[in-house]
């Protein structure tokens, strides 16, 4: 029977049909330290399955047989992709399925970092409301703003979308190349990045995470920027130099942020939870029932279809059998 093994929590269903069909080994780190779970699991292992692990050499190592690892997620910076070339391991990720619902929560949180929601709401909360908001409580307007976007890749896309047609919002993006079809439905106009950063109201970062796009974002990038603009992230944490983020938001060179993701997760304590103008989300891009779900049910299809040896539908590697 061939071996799977599941190194994070996953849907209850989807893990019930797996244990049917295969020997199922879940890894869990209350049980102690999780690569070496893995270091030991992976020994006969025929696939993985899970999200939120460095999965690299250091603990695939004593793998003899692994043949397919099935993401559930579609960013894979957490996994060497070289190695895993090298060792003819495919590696397969859940992209589409998410795409909207990520959309949403960065607007979710361009909205909230622009209005200060979730200041005004502990405020409220607090019995501090006797009066009518202070001039220091007011938000800044987003209708008819310019909405920059850096990478309008799908998910960079579906947010020009809801800025062009929901907010009647001008659309820049910068992307490593430009992106003519894409941009023409929402009259997206291409800017190199310092001019997006000089121009924009809104600044949005939606690249993956890569050796272009490492550090993208720092003290020179945020002095671009103007001082009512909000800076949100829903990409990677390493994208943004987040000391740089921090100096920019405590001297208020810009006017608020809003970030799904972190330099180091999960964020247990950080100077930004002393600062009153960002919004810290704790990873939830794609953290809805709906969308987990579909997202664990394309991920089961990809590691069935790399386990009868077929070749997966989202595969990250280059199509080697
Ligand atoms: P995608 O379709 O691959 O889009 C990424 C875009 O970024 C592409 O258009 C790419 O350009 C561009 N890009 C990459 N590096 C760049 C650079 N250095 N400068 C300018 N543009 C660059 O991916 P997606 O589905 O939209 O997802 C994007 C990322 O969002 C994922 O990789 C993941 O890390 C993150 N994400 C986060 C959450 C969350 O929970 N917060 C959820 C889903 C995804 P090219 O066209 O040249 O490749």
């Amino acid at each position: 029977m061939k071996k799977v093994v599941v190194f994070s929590q996953i849907d209850q269903d989807v893990l019930t049909q797996l244990q049917q069909e295969y020997q199922v080994v879940v890894l869990n780190p209350k049980l102690g330290d999780i690569n070496e779970q893995i270091r030991t699991e992976v020994v006969d292992a025929d696939a993985m399955i899970g999200a939120g692990r460095l999965l690299n050499q250091s603990n695939l190592a004593p793998a003899q047989k692994l043949k397919m690892i099935s993401t559930v997620s579609v960013g894979y910076d957490n996994y060497d992709v070289d190695y895993l070339n090298q060792q003819r391991i495919w590696l397969a990720n859940t992209p589409h399925v998410l795409t909207e619902t990520t959309a949403d929560l960065a607007f979710s949180l361009l909205l909230s970092a622009a209005r200060k929601i979730p200041q005004l709401d502990a405020w409220t909360k607090q019995g501090q409301w006797k009066r009518t908001v202070a001039v220091e409580q007011f938000g800044v307007d987003v209708f008819g703003k310019t909405l920059g976007i850096i990478g309008l890749g799908h998910i960079g896309a579906a947010i020009a979308r809801r800025g062009f047609h929901g907010f009647n919002m001008d659309i820049l993006y910068h992307n490593r190349r430009e992106k003519i079809e894409v941009a023409q439905a929402f009259n997206a106009q291409y800017r190199d990045l310092d001019q997006l950063l000089q121009q924009s109201d809104f600044i949005v970062v939606a690249v993956d995470l890569n050796s272009e796009s490492k550090a993208l974002i720092g003290a020179e990038q945020f002095d671009l920027m103007q001082k009512h603009a909000v800076f949100i992230n829903i990409a990677r944490g390493s994208v943004v130099d987040e000391n740089a983020l921090i100096d920019a938001l405590k001297q208020n060179k810009i006017f608020a942020a809003g970030l799904d993701v972190y330099a180091k997760e999960p964020l247990q304590s950080s100077p930004l939870f002393e600062l009153p103008n960002v919004v810290t989300a704790p990873h939830i891009g794609s953290a809805t029932a709906e969308t987990r779900q579909k997202m664990v049910k394309l991920a089961y299809q990809n590691l069935i279809d790399g386990l009868e040896g077929r070749i997966p539908r989202y595969l990250v590697n280059p199509k080697f059998e």
